[in-house]
C-alpha cells in the first residue's frame, strides 16, 4: 500500500501517477478539519498565493521545466494549462477551477482513497509500506516535530501571500491595459504620479504589520519579499520592484512614475490580484494603505495578503538522491516531495512531486531509481536539492545548469525508456 501524505501540488502529482499506474494509494489530506495558515479551501492542490506559475518561454528557466514536466507527462501541469487564463507570457491559472479539476479527477480514481485527516507521525507496521511526506511549507506542527525528532533539524524560511481584490470596486477610469514589453491586455494597470507615489510609500514604510513567531527578516525569502518591506529599502526600491513602470505605456504612449499590476485572478475576470504585493501589514492597513493607490481607492480586498514560516528538511542529511530517507523501518520506504525538501515554488513542487513518483514505480518495477541528466532543468534543481548542505529554498534558474548544453527536451523521453 501507497500511502501519500498532503493533498498539495506534489502529493496530487504522486497520488495520479501511482494510481495511474494501478496502485492502491491512501492520500491523507488534514483540511478542512486542520487548517493551514494560507489555505482557504478544502480542495487539492490549492495555489496558496499568485495564480501564476511563472513564464511559459522556453528561455525561462520556470518556462523549460515546464516544458520537461509536460514532456513527461505531469498531471498537474496538464490541468494548469487545461484551466489557463489571459497572463501575457506567464502561465496563469483560474485557481477554483484548477482546484477543482484535480480534486474530481482524484476523487474519480477507483483505487484511490482520500482520508481527511491529520498524520502526526509514522508507526512502522512492517508490511512493505511506501510513505511519502508532501505535506509542504505549512506542515502541520504536530508532524513537523515528528519529522524532527527522527531525521533532525530541519530548517525554515518566511513567505507571504498578495491581497486580491473585487474587479468591480477597481476604478478603471484611473487605470490602463496593457502587458509588459508585449501587445496585450491581460493586466490592469495603475499608474501612480510623484507625488502618489511618494504619499503612499510613506504610508506603507510606517503601517502597522500582524505581529509572527520567531519572525527575522534576515529569513525572509528573497524572491517573495514583503513589498513594505521592499519599501524601507529604499526611496526608489519599490520603482525597480513590483511598481516599476518600465515596459509599459498607456493608451498615449506614456510612461507613468509608478506602475501597479494587476492580474485576472478567474476566468471570469471578477477577480484580480495585486501582483508583487505579498505582505505582513495588519488587514484594516491593508485597506487604508493601498486605497492609497488612485484605482483602488474604493477597493474591496476578498482575500488578505498573509505571512508563513515555511519549514523544509535538509536532504543532503536525511535522504538520497530519489529524496527516500536514508534510516526507515525494514522493509518500508519513506520518501519526501514537493517544496517540504527544499525546492521553492508551485512548479518546482510539481516537478519534486513527478521524480518522486517515477522512482517509486520503478522501485515497484524492480528497477533501478533513476535520476535526470543535469542537463535539464528538473535534473539540475533535484540534484542540487539533494545534495547542497545549509540548503536555501531552489527554484528553476538557469544557474543550476550550463545553459549551453541544456539537454533538449525530448532526450528525456529516450533517457526515460531505460
Ligand atoms: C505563504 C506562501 C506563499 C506562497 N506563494 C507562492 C507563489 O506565489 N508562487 C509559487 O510558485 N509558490 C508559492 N509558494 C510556495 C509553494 O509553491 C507552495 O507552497 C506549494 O503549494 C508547495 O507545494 P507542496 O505540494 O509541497 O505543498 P502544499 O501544496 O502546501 O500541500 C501540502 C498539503 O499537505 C497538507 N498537510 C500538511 N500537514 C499535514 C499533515 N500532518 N497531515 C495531512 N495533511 C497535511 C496541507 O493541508 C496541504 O494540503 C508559497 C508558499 C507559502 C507558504
Amino acid at each position: 500500500m501507497i500511502h501519500v501524505i498532503g493533498g498539495g501540488l506534489a502529493g496530487s502529482e504522486i497520488t495520479y501517477q501511482l494510481a495511474k499506474a494501478g496502485y492502491e494509494v491512501v492520500l491523507h489530506e488534514m483540511r478542512p478539519k486542520i487548517k493551514t495558515g494560507v489555505h482557504k479551501t478544502d480542495k487539492l492542490a490549492e495555489l496558496v498565493c499568485s495564480n501564476s506559475l511563472k513564464s511559459k518561454e522556453l528561455k525561462n528557466a520556470s518556462g523549460l521545466l515546464k516544458n520537461e514536466l509536460e514532456t513527461i507527462g505531469s498531471f498537474v501541469l496538464e490541468v494548469a494549462k487545461h484551466n489557463a487564463i489571459p497572463g501575457g507570457k506567464a502561465l496563469v491559472v483560474d485557481r477554483e477551477a484548477f482546484s477543482d479539476e484535480i480534486t474530481k479527477t482524484i476523487e474519480s480514481l477507483p483505487n484511490v482513497k482520500i482520508v481527511r485527516e491529520e498524520v502526526v507521525g509514522i508507526q512502522p507496521k512492517g508490511n512493505n509500506n511506501i510513505w511519502v511526506i508532501a505535506t509542504g511549507p505549512a506542515t502541520s506542527p504536530k508532524l513537523y516535530s515528528w519529522v524532527r525528532e527522527n531525521f533532525g533539524e530541519g530548517a525554515h524560511f518566511f513567505d507571504a501571500v498578495a491581497p486580491i481584490v473585487k474587479a468591480n470596486t477597481i476604478d478603471v477610469s484611473k487605470t490602463f491595459l496593457a502587458n509588459r514589453y508585449e501587445e496585450g491586455t491581460d493586466y490592469i494597470n495603475c499608474p501612480l504620479n510623484k507625488e502618489e507615489y511618494i504619499r503612499f510609500r510613506e504610508e506603507l514604510v510606517k503601517a502597522k504589520t500582524l505581529p509572527i513567531e520567531g519572525f527575522d527578516k534576515k529569513l525572509l525569502f528573497s524572491r517573495c519579499q514583503p513589498i513594505e518591506e521592499i519599501a524601507k529599502s529604499g526611496l526608489d526600491s519599490m520603482r525597480f520592484g513590483p511598481l516599476r513602470p518600465v515596459g509599459l505605456k498607456d493608451s498615449n504612449g506614456k510612461r507613468a512614475y509608478a506602475v501597479v499590476q494587476l492580474r485576472r485572478d478567474n476566468s471570469v475576470g471578477s477577480l484580480y490580484n495585486i501582483v508583487g504585493f505579498q505582505t505582513r501589514l495588519k488587514w484594516g492597513e491593508q485597506d487604508r494603505v493601498f486605497r492609497m493607490i488612485p484605482a483602488l481607492r474604493n477597493a474591496e480586498i476578498v482575500r488578505y495578503g498573509v505571512m508563513h514560516a515555511n519549514v523544509y528538511i535538509e536532504p543532503y542529511k536525511v535522504t538520497d538522491e530519489f529524496f527516500r530517507a536514508k534510516k526507515f523501518e525494514k522493509g518500508g520506504m519513506l520518501f519526501f516531495a514537493g517544496q517540504i525538501t527544499g525546492v521553492e515554488g508551485y512548479v518546482e513542487s510539481i516537478a519534486s512531486g513527478l521524480y518522486v513518483s517515477m522512482n517509486i514505480l520503478r522501485i515497484l518495477e524492480g528497477k533501478t531509481p533513476i535520476t535526470f541528466p543535469q542537463k535539464s532543468m528538473i535534473g539540475a534543481l533535484m540534484n542540487y536539492v539533494a545534495h547542497t548542505p545549509n540548503l536555501k529554498p531552489m527554484y528553476a534558474n538557469f544557474g543550476l545548469i550550463d545553459k549551453k548544453s541544456v539537454e533538449t527536451v525530448f532526450n528525456m523521453k529516450k533517457m526515460l525508456s531505460l
